[in-house]
């Protein structure tokens, strides 16, 4: 019996190679990775790592030992290159090539370039990598004025630590509103009033237009506001591309992202999807759409190992996220933008607020600062449908624990 291979060591593919293992999956598993750290969580490079806060080891997805102890066969430095659905083999870069039983895409994304002159010199920085996170960590503690292309998650979170070491921070951002995609207006005003409390200087509806260097490194930017700045490094953020070649070069759909259905089957039925590089119908969302989360990764490699395990099941999960920059940690759970109403519960003031959407009388999502435990009940409300209305989430008093528990 040929193995089952999965393409990419990430969140998603090692989460489905535990997993499988974990559902009494016995037959080969190959795990495929194209870089050559041990598999390892992405969330800390941008938090507990660029701080020193954590090792190397402290990253890692599983320990050493858990790969040979599991019968995972994991290949690191190899990249996968070719797919040819017909003889169900995977060609690699080292020219090798695989025979597959099943395939797995859990390729991620990459982070998308900047279009501007300038963009590929020594200095201008990315962060998806462990590797490409300890030339950002090196490269920040040498630096007096830094520059940060991008007001998403990333973008925001290397800010507040930079700044948070004393580093002279200049974000840019074409919208009019830090992480416009994703959060609400209301949020998006508490975290840049935050942002500039901890010393990080935001500029919106501007961009960079020009990057120029001085003895091969990185020198100064050049602003769309005419402004011409100092930056020994630079961060671009500008979000995320889905690593979707292979699959769109064996003529798979891939609109945004590999388009899977809710089994996480390609319209080859050998071939799946799962992660960052997937485009599937989300049942809570009403359409298909792209996420990029760790819940979404590991939730889905967990229901992909149930279902070539030979179980029922389905992926319908609630989407939750979080993201912690300076002192404020933001969660997510579902979705605000569908909400016709939003209440707020908690206060900006203290630092400790959640929103909840409704549309109508319907629960939709749910943001939270500094109040993990509205999240956790927010997830767990979204997930059960228990009915809950704006008035009684409205109200301090009610006791949204007791509604959850009464509710079920
Ligand atoms: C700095 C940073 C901070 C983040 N913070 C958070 C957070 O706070 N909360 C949260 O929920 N999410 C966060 N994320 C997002 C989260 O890490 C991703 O959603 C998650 O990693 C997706 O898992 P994945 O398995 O789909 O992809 P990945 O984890 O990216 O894994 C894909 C792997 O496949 C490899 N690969 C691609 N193509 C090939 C090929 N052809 N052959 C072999 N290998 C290949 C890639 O190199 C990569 O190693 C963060 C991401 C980053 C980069």
């Amino acid at each position: 019996m040929n193995p089952i291979v999965i393409i990419g060591a990430g969140h998603g593919g090692v989460q489905l190679a535990a997993s499988l293992r974990e559902e009494g999956f016995a037959e080969k598993i190959v795990l495929l990775g194209d870089e050559k750290d041990l598999p390892y969580q992405r969330p800390p490079l941008s938090k507990a790592f660029l701080k020193r806060a954590t090792q190397e080891d402290g990253v890692l997805l599983r320990g050493h030992g858990f790969y040979p102890q599991n019968k995972i066969d994991l290949a690191l430095g190899e990249r996968a290159v070719e797919i040819d659905p017909a003889s169900r083999r995977v060609r690699l870069a080292s020219g090798a090539s695989l025979e597959y039983s099943k395939l797995v895409l859990a390729t991620g994304g990459v982070q998308r370039a900047l279009p501007i002159e300038g963009a590929t010199l020594d200095g201008v920085l990315s962060l998806r990598t462990l590797a490409e996170a300890r030339v950002l960590r090196e490269r920040l503690e040498a630096s007096r004025n830094v520059v940060v292309i991008g007001a998403g998650f990333i973008g925001l979170e290397f800010a507040a630590t930079a700044a948070a070491q004393g580093r002279n921070v200049e974000v840019f951002e074409l919208a009019d509103r830090p992480m416009a995609r994703s959060v609400t207006a209301e949020t998006s005003a508490f975290f840049a009033a935050a942002h500039r409390k901890f010393g990080v200087k935001l500029n919106f509806g501007t961009g960079i237009t020009t990057i120029k260097s001085s003895g091969g490194k990185v020198a100064e930017v050049f602003a769309s506001d005419g402004r011409v700045l100092p930056a020994e490094m630079i961060l671009v953020g500008i979000g995320l591309r889905p690593s979707d070649e292979l699959a769109r070069a064996i003529g798979l759909d891939a609109p945004n992202g590999i388009r899977v259905n809710e089994r996480m089957a390609t319209a080859d039925e050998s071939i799946f999807a799962i992660g960052d590089s997937v485009f599937h119908y989300n049942t809570h969302h009403g359409a298909e759409l792209r996420l990029e989360s760790v819940q979404n990764a590991t939730d889905q490699a967990r229901t992909l190992a149930k279902i070539i395990a030979g179980k029922p099941a389905r992926y319908d999960r609630v989407p939750w996220f979080w993201s912690d920059q300076g002192d404020l940690k933001l969660q997510i759970a579902g979705f605000l933008d569908e909400s016709d109403r939003i209440v707020l519960r908690g206060s900006y003031e203290q630092r400790a607020y959640s929103l909840f959407g409704f549309r109508g009388a319907q629960l939709t999502g749910v943001e939270s600062v500094n109040r993990p435990s509205d999240h956790m009940l927010a997830r767990r409300l979204l997930e059960g449908s228990v009915p809950i209305t704006p008035e009684v989430v409205a109200d301090p008093s009610s006791d949204l624990k007791a509604l959850l528990k009464a509710g079920r």
